[in-house]
């Protein structure tokens, strides 16, 4: 049985989910967003109270316009809901001179007039003393780098959708969906169905089992995040005024760190970016044990000082991987009534508030006025997955 019908459906109501039902309820639509929990959640990849935001993009230069709107989104979501969400620490690139996270910045600071400086390991020691870089490192200064709070982001966005008409179901899983000429249906698992002219599927590390053609290009990885505690008389330099978020590039990894941002006593953040192995987010192992913190202890050797090597706590996260590493958002390339965005890749909290925008211009005017084509889900070859 069709339940009521509705202008657009959207699973998932995580980050991007969240930010499109905010838009497009902003817009005046008829909104059903569905989620199998109840977001903001710590099960999949949008928690930890923690996110880098920063201009300057070593991923690739196109990011960077995307990134001017995305500023600007925050800021407007801030003024609606009344909360500070983004918080500006800078940001600082680290590595070899000819490291991809070094020479990335840099081409993407120039191409884009950003305001950058490229410090030199002493310079590097002197403003920042927590870091201990050797003669070859250096760092790139972005001012405007800074920390989102996703759980407050998520928040944001539900309590603005539904201010703004969004019927909002929590605890409620999708089994499947069928789209065909203009129309798209929802089966929920309790058997209830409901219909739209537009499906947004932003259902994160799940989306493996509702996209069954994108599966085999969609890899679901288990991260760690660490938060550990500074020596006491050295806390001072890892707070927010003092220190930066940064992101490290060295021969064993990508490894980054967020300041001290509540006190001393909730320690400073640190992740890998980079080299983990796959794992299905139904049975990941959601505890941590010493194996977790064995590559964050030895890059931490002779590189960041004053940080104590036993955990005050860990969480573990999911990124979704896509072939290239950027992100699949766009039209499904066989059924133009729905809309995909999914493979963030890691990297894909910042530009929550500008997906949200990105699909209700989608949904609502057929495309965007956003230079999104390196998202192009049709990009292996007009089908979903590369062959
Ligand atoms: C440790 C870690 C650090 C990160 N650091 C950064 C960073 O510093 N900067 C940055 O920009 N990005 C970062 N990222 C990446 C970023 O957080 C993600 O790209 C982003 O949060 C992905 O959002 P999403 O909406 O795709 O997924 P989610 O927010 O996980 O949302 C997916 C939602 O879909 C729901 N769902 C799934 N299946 C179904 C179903 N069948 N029916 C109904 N609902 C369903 C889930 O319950 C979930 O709420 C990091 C990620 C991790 C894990």
């Amino acid at each position: 049985m069709i339940r009521r019908a509705y202008d657009a459906i959207i699973l998932g109501l995580g980050a991007m989910g969240s930010a499109a039902a905010y838009h497009l309820a902003r817009r005046g639509r008829r909104v059903l967003g569905i989620d199998r929990f109840r977001p903001p959640h710590s099960l999949g990849s949008s928690h930890g109270h923690s996110r880098v935001i920063r201009k300057a993009y070593f991923e690739h230069p196109d990011y960077v316009p995307l990134l001017h709107r995305a500023y600007g989104l925050w800021r407007e979501l801030e003024a609606e809901g009344g909360r500070t969400l983004l918080r500006t620490t800078g940001a600082l690139m680290i590595g070899a001179e000819t490291s991809e996270v070094v020479t990335g910045t840099i081409r993407s600071a120039l191409e884009h007039g950003l305001a950058h400086e490229v410090l030199r390991a002493h310079e590097l020691q002197r403003r920042f003393p927590v870091f201990s870089p050797d003669e070859q490192t250096v760092g790139v200064y972005e001012p405007e780098g800074g920390v989102l709070d996703p759980e407050a982001c998520i928040e944001t966005h539900l309590s603005l959708a539904s201010r703004h008409g969004a019927d909002l179901r929590f605890d409620q899983s999708v089994a499947g969906w069928r789209a065909d000429k203009g129309r798209a249906d929802v089966h929920l698992e309790g058997g209830a169905c409901f219909s739209a002219e537009v499906l947004i599927l932003a259902t994160g590390a799940w989306s493996s089992g509702l996209l069954p053609d994108l599966s085999p290009a969609l890899l679901v990885e288990r991260r760690v995040s660490t938060w550990l505690p500074m020596v006491s008389d050295r806390a001072t330099f890892f707070g927010p005024s003092r220190l930066p978020v940064w992101v490290w590039e060295v021969p064993e990894g990508v490894f980054y760190g967020i300041p001290a941002l509540d006190g001393a006593g909730g320690g400073v953040k640190l992740g890998i970016h980079s080299g983990a192995s796959e794992c299905d987010p139904d049975s990941v192992l959601r505890t941590v044990d010493a194996d977790d913190f064995r590559d964050l202890r030895r890059f931490l050797v002779g590189r960041i000082r004053w940080i104590e090597p036993s955990p005050i706590r860990a969480t573990v996260c999911l990124y979704t991987m896509s072939p290239d590493g950027h992100f699949i958002v766009g039209r499904h390339p066989d059924c133009p009534e729905v809309l995909i965005a999914a493979g963030f890749s890691g990297h894909g909290f910042k530009f929550a508030c500008l997906i949200g925008e990105v699909l209700a211009e989608f949904a609502c005017d057929g495309n965007t006025r956003h230079p999104v084509d390196l998202f192009n889900p049709s990009r292996w070859g007009g089908r979903a997955q590369p062959s």
